[in-house]
């Protein structure tokens, strides 16, 4: 096998969107399901939502919050009391409005008589029905802060869907929580940002660029909304996660009031926070590769799978054993903080098949042992992370199966950081700084077809009709402001958009 002919019959080069979907596809992650918009996610995908679950909620409760649940169904006026968040949510809401079906003739149709009173809104996100908890719960200050986190579905009846990126139904968690202060409220929005930020780098492997979006990129009823935004090897960005500062918008209107110290009744501070199985998509965007797709160690379901060479001969037992000693050798050992996840794949199929399954899947260490690794005491490993020899050729590497065992942890953690790395360069060497003017920028943008990048720009952060005005112009070239980075340098020179002295650096790009 050489480097020009790969696993997937389209590559990354010739058409990033057929690429995306043929990793999906071929790495049995998710399909389609017959609802527009709503996918199937097959075990190879949803063992990496549950990796995600599984590090994510360490850190959300690391930080004192505890998960609860809440119903699917929101009643319709509860959307009605808060104006910006029914007019940003109205044209994506799936409206429940019969409880039943009657036959008829072989059919089944919405039965009239049970028309609900009011109509049932599926969740497309749960601030109102959380605000209307918080409202009983919160009675003094001494209630204070509230800090809870929901797992669940949510349903948003996105017209232009995309598998994981942006689906009508889509899996995430949803943090609220409430505080006595503005200052409290405001530090909880940017512990969560820096939960997310450290989630992206540390677990999916995947830089981001934390800061603030501006006011037109606010969620609906926020009065601060912050993201963290990575860059897709298109050169796309990706939001990846979000966290409202949301003030007393929804404490007014679900009445979330509290007695302070001094016995007068104060609104609360509310906050939001959200990660959806949109961050999969970031994933495959950002590691796979023409072979498929590269999952980080710490987030790979199986992270050492042994693929057995099996003859059909009498030593084919001895084989297997082999590969269950080494299976029970691995999980025994720990990388990373947890116990080494390794797989025997005994499945009847042929080893080369197998191997290129996986490959495909992005396991990032296969490990295949034939009767001669077995009669060396040796195992032959390949990275996926370094799939490829400079001669095109496959690299396995054979070794004594005790010193593979024993670097086990250092390989896994090594090709954690090798993914980072090559990301983060990816990132460095694609954000272009000192552009001076509108023009350049529209002429950095007409030259980088193939690959945008993003532009960090200089401007005066105008607001309402100015601001709708420089979203306008850069709709026109296909781009928005993705968010103001939190460790930006600070602004020196003329806004870009309006010439007036700049107060702060912007993130421009294309987006998802
Ligand atoms: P929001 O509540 O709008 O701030 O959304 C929280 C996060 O969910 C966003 O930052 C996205 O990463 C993700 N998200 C939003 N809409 C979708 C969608 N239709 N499909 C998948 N993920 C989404």
């Amino acid at each position: 096998m050489t480097t020009n002919k790969h696993a997937l019959n389209v590559t990354r080069s010739e058409d990033f969107a057929q690429w995306y979907q043929a990793v999906i596809a071929e790495a049995d992650m998710a399909e389609e399901s017959g609802v527009r918009g709503c996918m199937v996610i097959r075990p190879w995908g949803y063992g990496i939502w549950e990796r995600m679950q599984r590090l994510l909620d360490d850190a959300i409760k690391a930080t004192g919050h505890e998960n609860c649940y809440f119903p699917l169904f929101i009643p319709l006026s509860y959307f009605e009391k808060e104006a910006e968040h029914v007019e940003g949510f109205a044209k994506e809401m799936a409206v429940v409005t019969h409880h039943r079906l009657k036959a008829e003739g072989g059919k089944l149709v919405v039965d009239p008589e049970a028309k609900l009173e009011e109509p049932l809104v599926v969740r497309p996100t749960s601030e109102t029905v959380i605000g209307a908890a918080f409202s009983r719960w919160v009675q003094s200050w001494r209630d204070l802060p509230v800090l809870i986190n929901q797992w669940a579905n949510v349903v948003r009846w996105e017209m232009r869907t995309r598998m994981f990126l942006r689906t009508a139904e889509f899996l995430w968690q949803e943090g609220h929580t409430a505080h006595a202060t503005e200052a409290e409220a405001r530090e909880e929005t940017l512990r969560m940002l820096e939960v997310y930020r450290r989630f992206a780098e540390e677990a999916v492997a995947m830089p981001v660029i934390a800061g603030e979006k501006p006011e037109n990129e606010r969620f609906p009823g926020a009065v601060a909304t912050y993201s963290i935004e990575a860059m897709m090897q298109d050169g796309k960005a990706l939001q990846a996660g979000t966290s409202h500062f949301l003030g007393t918008t929804f404490s007014q209107a679900q009445n979330i009031r509290y007695q302070n110290a001094e016995g007068q009744l104060e609104l609360a501070q509310t906050t939001s926070w959200g990660v959806s199985t949109r961050m999969i998509g970031g994933l495959i965007m950002t590691h796979g590769d023409d072979d498929g797709l590269r999952v980080p160690p710490r987030l790979a379901p199986w992270q050492v799978v042994i693929v057995p060479m099996l003859r059909d001969t009498e030593e084919d037992a001895a084989v297997l054993d082999y590969c269950r000693d080494l299976v029970s050798e691995l999980q025994g050992r720990t990388a990373m903080g947890e116990p080494v996840r390794a797989l025997l794949d005994a499945r009847p199929a042929k080893a080369a098949n197998k191997r290129w399954a996986w490959i495909k899947k992005g396991a990032p260490v296969i490990v295949e042992v034939g009767p001669r690794d077995m009669a060396g005491g040796n195992v032959s490993a390949i990275r996926r992370d370094r799939l490829y020899q400079d001669n095109g050729k496959l690299a396995s590497t054979i070794q004594p199966r005790a010193e593979f065992a024993g670097g086990v942890a250092a390989l896994l953690e090594e090709i954690q950081t090798g993914l980072f790395a090559e990301a983060k360069a990816r990132l460095d060497a694609n954000v272009k700084r000192g552009v001076a003017d509108f023009a350049e920028l529209e002429s950095f943008f007409a030259e980088s077809v193939k690959f945008p990048g993003w532009v960090e720009v200089e401007w005066a952060k105008p607001s309402g009709a100015e601001l709708d005005a420089v979203d306008q112009r850069l709709k026109a070239l296909k781009l928005t402001l993705r968010n103001v980075p939190e460790d930006a340098a600070p602004a020196s020179g003329a806004c870009i958009f309006t010439g007036q002295p700049a107060v702060e650096r912007v993130l421009v790009g294309r987006s998802y």
